[in-house]
């Protein structure tokens, strides 16, 4: 280790509280320092590669190294590098930013919000619900319903609509009326001897009762993943979705899509409602939407929802929400060019075509004796490690195993996530055949030295 990077070392052990870390094990080990990106790959301050197998967050669709992205930001950042949209100013990269936004999402979706992240984003879809409802005359129909496993981001009201314990103990939430729902996850949630078919009935029937006993005239909307990720990368069953959207427009409940992992292609669709076939009121994007080279979300809705928005503030005589950053040009005018790339690379177009060699490969795992299920669909893919094949028992303490996993992994060359026992795989949308193999070599490795590591602490 060089000394800067040392020093580094110890300067981040002294100064830095890092999200969704253990404090006290970061005291010991400190921290994993990246330095450089290039494509798919990224390296550490000792010069070590890795194969970046989780796209960042999720979210680095164009890879670690686009200079268009880099010349469009430094070209903002000289013209202007900011002024607000609040009270009627404007500018062209969120202008033509959120033309190109609905011209890419379901034609019904018109108009766009924006925000800095996607807990942002889903805290401001909640205040927007409530403010409808209000503008409606319907005060009590404020009630969201999520699921459990869901993960929507981590401020007071998304944090609330988030269905992981370890986002809410300690936090004193959920802070705003939410109802959980059962996962739509069917290797963890069916019944023994339960069907998909029979499955996705029994959800759509938890969830119609669930209305009902809360009393429609209190649920004022669904939010939900299409592919659930940050839970775990979660699959619905057959015919889920349909479900849903028809229980919605039963029951006047709004439908939110929460496609800040799964938008801009990450299904194999350019969207996960049209992967699944659902056609939200609202939809959020964040993540793919700038390839996170800055921060940056996005909310659209359609006509009838802004109608409603924009009646009440002229009553009110203004929209009191907004956000200083939200929408800065810089992020704009990256988001822009990030786009312009993904549909002039058809980086869509290669997810789809990839998806069955990453889907395929991955499967080929399932005969592995630590792997329960392997999941996913498009570029996106969880595998379950289990005790026990046969039971679907989990390793003890939940969450040790996978953990290794993602450090000889990383020993391999290859970041991947783990999340509680599920491997979390997400490559940036341009990855090639080629770097879909060297994913697959270095997970099985990893999965190898899992076991024999499992098998010498005598768990397995
Ligand atoms: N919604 C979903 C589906 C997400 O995956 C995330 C982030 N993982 C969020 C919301 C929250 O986004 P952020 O971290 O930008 O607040």
């Amino acid at each position: 280790m060089n000394t800067r990077s040392n020093s580094l070392h110890e300067t981040d052990i002294a100064y830095q509280l890092h999200p969704y870390t253990n404090a006290r094990v970061h005291e010991e080990q400190g921290p994993m320092i990246i330095t450089k990106g290039d494509g798919c790959y990224v390296y550490d301050s000792e010069g070590k590669k890795y194969l970046e197998g989780l796209a960042g967050l999720w979210s680095v669709a164009v890879g670690f190294s686009q200079p268009r992205l880099v010349e469009a930001a430094a070209k903002q950042m000289s013209e202007l590098p900011y002024i607000q949209n609040f009270a009627h100013k404007a500018h062209a990269p969120g202008i033509l930013l959120a033309e190109k936004l609905v011209e890419m999402t379901p034609e019904h979706l018109t108009k766009v919000f924006y925000t800095n992240s996607g807990s942002e984003a889903n805290d401001t879809v909640v205040k927007f619900v409530w403010f409808m409802n209000n503008m409606l005359g319907r005060p009590k129909k404020k009630k969201f319903l999520a699921r459990n496993k869901g993960y929507h981001g981590i401020t007071i009201a998304s944090g609330s609509l988030t269905g992981l314990p370890g986002n809410q103990r300690g936090f004193d939430l959920p802070a705003i009326p939410v109802v959980h729902l059962t996962c739509p996850h069917h290797y963890r949630w069916a019944h023994e001897g339960e069907s998909e078919t029979e499955f996705t009935a029994r959800l759509l029937k938890e969830a119609e009762d669930t209305i009902l006993a809360e009393d429609p005239d209190t649920i004022a909307a669904f939010i939900g993943e299409p592919v659930m990720g940050a839970g775990g990368v979660m699959t619905p069953p057959e015919g889920y979705w349909p479900g849903i959207e028809a229980l919605c427009r039963k029951y006047d409940i709004l439908l939110v899509s929460d496609e800040v992992i799964n938008g801009f292609g990450r299904t194999g669709q350019p969207f996960g409602c049209q992967t699944y076939g659902f056609t939200p009121d609202i939809l959020v994007t964040s993540k793919q939407l700038t390839s996170s080279y800055m921060p940056l979300a996005a909310i659209l809705m359609t006509d009838a929802v802004y109608q409603v928005i924009a009646d009440y503030t002229a009553e009110l005589g203004t929209l009191g929400h907004g956000f200083t950053a939200g929408g800065n040009p810089v992020a704009c005018a990256v988001g822009i060019e990030n786009l312009n790339i993904i549909q002039e690379e058809d980086l869509m177009g290669n997810a789809a075509r990839l998806a069955d060699r990453l889907q395929s490969g991955l499967r080929a795992f399932s005969d592995h004796s630590l792997v329960g299920e392997v999941r996913g669909i498009g570029l996106i893919a969880g595998v379950e490690l289990v005790r026990d094949k046969a039971t679907k028992a989990s390793f003890e303490p939940a969450g040790k195993i996978a953990a290794m996993t993602a450090k000889f992994a990383a020993e391999e060359g290859l970041i991947i996530r783990n999340i509680y026992e599920t491997i979390g795989i997400c490559p940036p949308l341009i990855i090639t055949e080629a770097q879909i193999d060297e994913l697959l070599e270095k997970l099985g490795r990893a999965l190898d030295r899992t076991l024999e590591w499992a098998q010498a602490e005598g768990l397995k």
